[in-house]
């Protein structure tokens, strides 16, 4: 039988403090707890409860995390990003299970329970990430949940044999039907759609696209994606993923837009970039339309940043957005959480009776100076059991 666990003297969501009792992996009751003679019990010393944090956008794939320092030198455009990425990684000696298990600990340690990543599947390495972070996921099952985007990075109908390896991504494990810049990567919005589509209809698997189009193409594009979330009933299943032309176009066209993206159930994923334009966070959260977020690539071909924290991600958000008001930087912190958990469609997702018991501790007076302070994690649990401690995981990963 499951131990009881008594999490004392925590503050959900930065209100009064109370005890949380674990039962099982989920949370069996709030309340000043009475001693137990068979329970576990430990202190939380008055620290702020949020259940896990979520990263709803990454690629644990291709982190260079842990491995010497990758000297950039690419152009700092897409196509030779994507160009330098996918003729680099045998040369460095890229393994995707090991990189990915790097980047877990290093979330988990932050307090991250639900990971999204996708992954690339193309002509030149083939299944090889998928195969990879699957491995990942089943060594890691018992401290994070990993789901994976079939994620045609260099292109789907421009590199032959691309959509079917990608039909048998979601065959052998993926979980997402992964798209990419229809219009400019593929120069084909249809054709793409088409295949995109048809994958999350032949699996039964939601759809993430990655629109980096900007302006009146992204637009456009975003308009063949609502179309086709109406036509295959898709709503609530679809993520655009960055949609940087929700930050460049015409007011009026945006609220337009964005009342269609809530009509449909399709959400979007923005990371909060310093250095492009992107959807407006309270008027996107405000329109109605699930918000999530994530890091994006760590430390990869890509470029050098990123340390998996999602609470510094909801201050990138609030910087981004001009968020100074303690209640619109908890609306970031909402992304962060419940936005991602309502994309990746997680049951019981919570701190209230009931809820599994994903959970992460935050020291701070209020959450939201909690946010901007980010000290170490306390403690993080996945499912009752804890597997970090003071901003560090408690397992290896080699
Ligand atoms: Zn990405």
């Amino acid at each position: 039988m499951d131990q009881t666990v008594i999490l004392k003297n925590v503050r959900p969501w930065g209100e009064s403090a109370t005890d949380v009792v674990i039962r099982e992996g989920r949370i069996a009751e709030v309340g000043p707890a009475t001693a137990m003679v068979e329970a576990q019990s430990i202190d939380g010393g008055g620290a702020i409860l949020l259940p896990g944090l979520v990263e709803a956008h990454t690629h644990l794939d291709k982190t260079l995390y842990g491995m010497p320092w990758n000297r950039n030198s690419v152009p700092s455009n897409l196509v030779a990003k994507i160009t330098n990425e996918r003729n680099s990684k045998k040369r460095i000696g890229l393994d995707p299970a090991r990189q990915s298990a790097r980047q877990v600990a290093l979330s988990v340690g932050h307090g991250t329970t639900h990971i999204r990543s996708h992954v690339d599947v193309d002509t030149e390495h083939g299944l090889a990430g998928v195969h990879g972070v699957m491995a990942t996921r089943e060594k890691y099952a018992d401290v994070v949940d990993i789901e994976i985007v079939a994620f045609p990075q260099s292109g789907m109908l421009i590199r032959q044999g691309t959509k079917e390896l990608m039909d048998e991504a979601l065959s052998v494990g993926a979980d997402v039907v992964g798209g990419l810049d229809p219009c400019s990567m593929d120069l084909d919005p249809k054709g793409h759609l088409d295949v995109v589509f048809a994958l999350a209809e032949k699996h039964g698997k939601p759809i993430d696209i990655h629109l980096h189009e900007p302006g009146e193409l992204g637009i456009f594009t975003t308009r063949l994606i609502i179309e086709r979330t109406r036509a295959h009933a898709m709503a609530g299943k679809v993520t655009i993923s960055h949609a940087f032309c929700l930050g460049h176009n015409d007011y009026l066209a945006i609220g337009r837009l964005l009342e269609q993206l809530a009509e449909t159930g399709i959400a979007i994923m923005t990371t909060g970039p310093a250095d492009y334009a992107c959807p407006p966070l309270i008027r996107t959260l405000d329109a109605g339309v699930t918000v999530c977020s994530g890091s994006d690539g760590i430390r990869d071909c890509w470029g050098p940043y990123g340390n998996a924290d999602m609470l510094e991600r909801a201050v990138f958000l609030g910087m981004r957005n001009d968020l100074d008001r303690d209640d619109d930087i908890l609306r970031a912190v909402e992304v962060v959480t419940t936005g991602g958990a309502t994309v990746l469609g997680l049951e019981g997702y919570g701190v209230k009776v009931g809820d599994m018991a994903d959970l992460v501790l935050i020291d701070g007076e209020t959450l939201t100076e909690a946010v901007v302070s980010r000290r170490p994690r306390p403690l993080v649990m996945k499912r009752g059991k804890v597997v970090a401690r003071d901003g560090a995981p408690l397992f290896t990963t080699e």
